[in-house]
């Protein structure tokens, strides 16, 4: 009896120890199993991590293109190890910087995705185009051949993306200036062949936009000298370091002020004095020259208004437009926005243009000067005298004053002067000589039958408060 209750009491043990055995196993199996899910959605987790510090870090996040550092570190490498030829196409948009400005950031984003699409997709491996930043892309040509081959491949890219954009119903011209340069010719380290790729680039932007242009030699002092002013220009604007000056235009005969013409004027905190002749022709090659001439019209237009305040309504306002602000419509048209934004009497203000601008489009030129025409301004033709002066032009355009050049008061044979002169007035234009600077001259230009004029004789350009000073004492001479 005994020995039977032990052996119940033995089995029951025996299950007891499996059950516990069993038990064990499930909970290590589970816990095993749940660690597992664990370890492996940490691995998940962080791998993905990783990618998406390494996008950031080597991919643009607007285009999706490779960016800077990416773009860096695969030309160093190459640099370091290829024994072939490779080049470097540095690409500028020319009017992205107006697209942003007048459109707004986010079109200015749309814009920059389509380009950097286009690419992309024009592009054939192993080639490589990154966005460097801003409007900047550069592509990597591995497969480089020769200058022609690339010129061709660049060409027919450009031709590809096509010339226009369109946004919000609104057509963008697509404009690039792209420099080229090639490795080992034009430099061993990716410092010296980038450098040399935005002179090339700069080079193109110089000879009118729209170019591609291949570094040389030769093309560097000047590049230089302008991407320098170009650099400096734009700090200036950032910190408004430019004014108007205002210089007298008066009747001759009665030397009664008539009006004032705007002069901008450069004052560098450390170089002084910078003249519109060394920086307006800069701008006009970078696009400055439209953030530019808009301040200056904006300015001197708040200006006109002061004086219609102070009851100097007669005062007439001459403001020179470089050629390209008309030349370029959507430039020309944001600048015409102005004026119809202040309450002045536009009867009196003047726009300055010279024969340029009419010479590249004379039918556009013509429509733009129409619109400001109806607006009551008055155009003047700057400089004639000058350039091609082809009596054509005077009767094409539709101006209302000749701006005689300095050159004429130096001319010996008064006979053409006053030949010049009765022929302007016979085309019903107002004559104004520039550059007076003795009463010898003054008289001279009465003799030939010029009304008014204007010069260092009768008045410097001078800033404001002293301009204000002698509009209070009216008439000199
Ligand atoms: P411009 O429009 O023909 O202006 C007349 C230039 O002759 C001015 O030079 C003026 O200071 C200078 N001047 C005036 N009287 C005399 C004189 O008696 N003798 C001599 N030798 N010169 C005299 P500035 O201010 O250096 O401007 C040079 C040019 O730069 C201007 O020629 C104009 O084409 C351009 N510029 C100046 N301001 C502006 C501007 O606001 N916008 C644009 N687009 N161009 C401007
Ligand atoms: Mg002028
Ligand atoms: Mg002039």
């Amino acid at each position: 009896m005994l020995s039977a209750d032990f052996e119940i009491y033995r089995h029951l043990q025996t299950y007891k120890g499996w059950i516990y055995v069993l038990i064990t196993m499930m909970l290590l199996y589970i816990l095993i199993s749940r660690m597992n899910t664990r370890i492996h959605n940490a691995t998940w987790e962080s791998l993905k991590a990783m990618k998406e510090l390494k996008r950031l870090a080597y991919y643009d996040t607007l285009t999706g293109l490779p960016n800077r550092t990416m773009f860096v570190n695969k030309i160093k490498n190459l640099a370091r190890s290829t024994r072939g030829k490779f080049a470097i196409a540095f690409f500028d948009i020319d009017n992205f910087k107006y697209i942003n400005d007048t459109m707004g950031h986010y079109v200015g984003d749309d814009f920059l995705k389509f380009l950097g699409k286009k690419m992309s997709i024009e592009l054939q491996s192993p080639n490589m185009v990154a966005r460097l930043g801003g409007d900047e892309f550069a592509i990597l040509f591995k497969d480089y051949e020769t200058k022609e081959n690339l010129l061709n491949i660049l060409e027919r890219m450009k031709n590809n993306i096509g010339n226009t954009w369109n946004s919000g119903g609104r057509e963008f011209f697509i404009s690039m200036s792209v420099g080229v340069a090639v490795f080992p010719d034009d430099g061993y380290d990716f410092d010296t062949l980038f450098k040399h790729s935005d002179i090339a680039m700069y080079a193109a932007k110089k000879e009118g936009k729209n170019k591609i242009f291949f570094y040389e030699e030769g093309i560097q002092n000047e590049a230089i000298r302008h991407m320098h002013m170009a650099n400096k220009l734009q700090k200036g604007m950032d910190n408004k370091e430019f004014e108007l000056y205002y210089q007298p235009q008066i009747e001759l005969e009665t030397g009664r002020i008539i009006g004032m013409e705007a002069l901008v004027r450069w004052n560098h905190p450390e170089e002084g004095f910078i003249s519109p002749a060394e920086f307006i022709p800069v701008a006009e090659i970078t696009g400055q020259i439209y953030d530019l001439e808009r301040r200056i019209v904006e300015k001197a237009l708040t200006q006109k208004k002061i004086w219609e305040k102070e009851g100097l309504d007669d005062i007439e306002l001459s403001i020179n437009l470089s050629s390209k602000s008309i030349i370029s419509n959507l430039n020309f048209r944001s600048i015409e926005l102005l004026f119809s934004d202040f309450d002045i009497d536009y009867q009196k203000i003047v726009i300055e243009i010279t024969e340029t601008a009419a010479i590249s489009d004379l039918d556009a030129v013509i429509e733009r000067l129409n619109t400001l025409k109806s607006k009551g301004i008055k155009i003047a033709l700057d400089d004639f005298g000058t350039g091609y002066s082809s009596i054509t032009y005077l009767k094409k355009l539709p101006i209302d004053i000749v701006k005689l050049d300095e050159s004429y008061i130096g001319e010996k044979d008064s006979s053409i002067v006053k030949f010049v002169v009765s022929l302007a007035h016979d085309l019903g234009f107002r004559v104004v000589a520039e550059g007076i600077e003795t009463s010898e001259q003054l008289n001279y230009l009465t003799g030939v039958g010029c009304e008014y004029g204007q010069g260092y004789f009768i008045g410097r350009p001078m800033c404001i408060e002293k301009i204000s000073e002698l509009l209070d004492e009216k008439n000199i001479v």
